[in-house]
C-alpha cells in the first residue's frame, strides 16, 4: 500500500521509478481471497478490513479519490461474551459503533488493484526481492533477487523502502551499515499485527443475523479472542476471528487442530449451524517471512513514530522509509501507510 501510493504520487509528478515487490502479488499485508484461499476481486480480508474515515482523513480521502465503495461493518444485534469454559456465552445488547468501522466493497485489495492500474506495468516488478543496498558516488546500487536467476544490480538515484523498518533491518543488507542507533530503531519498531492470525468460517447465509446476533463476540476461552461478521458487500456470508493464542503456541498446535477448535467455539457461541461452514480460512501472519521476523512472535503495542528521524548518517536523503510503521500520525494502520507514503513522496519531490 505504502509503496504503491508513493509510486502513484511520484508518477503524477512525472518522476520515473521502479517498484520491486518480493511476493508474487502486490498488496503485502492487504490480502483479499475467495473461499478457496485464492486472490479475489470479491472476497474476505485476511489482512486489514477496516478503516475509520471520520478520524483517518488520509485513507478516507484516498478511498474517495479512487472512487471505491465503502460500507459499514455489520454490527446490528446482540453481542456474545464467553468468560469461562464452564459457563455458556452471555448475550448482551450491542452498541452502535463509534466511530463506525468501514470496509471496502470487494475487500481491501480493491485499493491495491486501483492503485496498480494507474501505474505503468513495466515499472511494477513482482517476485523481485531487494536483498542489498550499496551507497555509491552516484546513488544506490540495488541488489534484486528473483527466483531462478542470478542477482541483478540496478543503480538508482534514491530508494524508498516501503516496508516495515524491522523487516528492512533483517532482510536487506546495507553497505555501509547504518549507524547502530538507527539499526536499533528499525529493529525495535514492532510491525503492526505481524504477530497475529485471522480465521474465517464461510457460510451459505448469515444465519446469526436471523437470531438477532451481530456476529460480534469476545471470548476469554478461545481459541478466537474477538469475532466479527465478515459478510461481503455482495452477500457472501462469513464470520472472522482474531486467534488469541500466541504465535509460538499456534505453530506447535498446528493449523488443523486450531481450525477444528475455532469451529467448535463458533458452535458454542452461535449454535449448531456454525458447525457447517462451506469453507474455513486461516492466515498466520507471524509465519509469513515477508511480514514478520522472529522478533514479531510476541505481540507488541503500536509503534510510535512521532518526530522520529528514520534515516541518519551517510544514508540520509538517499534512503527514505515509507512503510506504515513510519507514519507520524497513525503508525501501523492503512491510514499510516497512506500518510507515510505521502510524506516521503513530498520529501522526494521537494528534493528533485
Ligand atoms: C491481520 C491484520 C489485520 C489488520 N487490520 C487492519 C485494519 O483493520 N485496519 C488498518 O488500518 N490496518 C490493519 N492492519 C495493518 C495494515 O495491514 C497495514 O498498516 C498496511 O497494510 C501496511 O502497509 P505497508 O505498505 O506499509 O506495509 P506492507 O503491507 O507490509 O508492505 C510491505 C511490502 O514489502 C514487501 N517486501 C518485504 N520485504 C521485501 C524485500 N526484501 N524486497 C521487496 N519487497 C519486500 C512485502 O511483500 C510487502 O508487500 C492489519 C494487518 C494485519 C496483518
Amino acid at each position: 500500500m505504502a509503496g504503491l501510493n508513493a509510486a502513484r504520487l511520484l508518477h503524477r509528478e512525472g518522476i520515473s521509478f521502479r517498484l520491486f515487490e518480493a511476493r508474487d502479488r502486490l498488496g503485502g499485508r492487504i490480502l483479499t481471497v475467495d473461499e478457496n484461499g485464492s486472490q479475489a476481486e470479491d472476497g474476505f480480508d485476511l489482512g486489514p478490513s477496516w478503516f475509520w474515515p471520520e478520524m483517518q482523513p488520509a485513507i478516507g480521502n484516498l478511498v474517495a479519490e479512487l472512487g471505491l465503495r465503502a460500507f459499514a461493518q455489520y454490527s446490528r444485534g446482540d453481542t456474545l461474551f464467553e468468560r469461562a469454559a464452564r459457563e455458556g456465552p452471555s448475550r448482551l445488547p450491542g452498541m452502535a459503533q463509534q466511530p463506525q468501522s468501514m470496509r471496502l466493497a470487494g475487500g481491501s485489495a480493491a485499493l491495491i488493484r486501483v492503485l496498480a492500474s494507474g501505474l505503468p506495468d513495466s515499472a511494477l516488478n513482482t517476485s523481485a526481492a531487494v536483498t542489498g543496498l550499496r551507497l555509491t558516488n552516484f546513488g544506490i546500487d540495488v541488489t534484486i533477487a528473483r527466483d531462478d536467476r542470478q542477482p541483478e544490480h540496478i543503480s538508482f538515484d534514491q530508494v524508498i523502502a516501503a516496508m516495515p523498518p524491522r523487516l528492512l533491518a533483517t532482510a536487506v543488507r546495507l553497505d555501509p551499515a547504518p549507524d547502530p542507533a538507527t539499526l536499533d530503531l528499525w529493529q525495535g519498531t514492532p510491525t503492526w499485527m505481524a504477530p497475529h492470525a485471522k480465521f474465517f468460517a464461510v457460510y451459505d447465509r448469515p444465519f446469526w443475523r436471523d437470531a438477532g446476533f451481530s456476529g460480534t463476540a469476545q471470548s476469554m476461552v478461545g481459541p478466537l479472542a474477538e469475532i466479527h461478521d465478515a459478510t461481503t458487500a455482495s452477500g457472501k456470508a462469513a464470520l472472522f476471528g482474531f486467534v488469541g493464542i500466541p504465535a509460538a503456541q499456534r505453530k506447535s498446535i498446528g493449523q488443523e487442530i486450531l481450525i477444528r477448535a475455532a469451529v467448535q467455539q463458533l458452535i458454542r457461541m452461535f449454535g449448531i449451524e456454525a458447525g457447517l461452514p462451506r469453507a474455513t480460512l486461516l492466515k498466520d501472519w507471524a509465519a509469513d517471512r515477508l511480514t514478520a521476523t522472529s522478533a514479531d512472535l510476541t505481540a507488541a503495542g503500536h509503534p510510535s513514530a512521532a518526530g522520529t528521524e528514520w534515516v541518519t548518517g551517510a544514508w540520509a536523503g538517499r534512503l527514505l522509509l515509507a512503510g506504515s510503521e513510519t507514519s507520524e500520525t497513525e503508525p501501523g494502520y492503512l491510514n499510516g501507510a497512506v500518510e507515510a507514503s505521502k510524506r516521503v513522496a513530498q520529501a522526494f519531490c521537494d528534493r528533485n
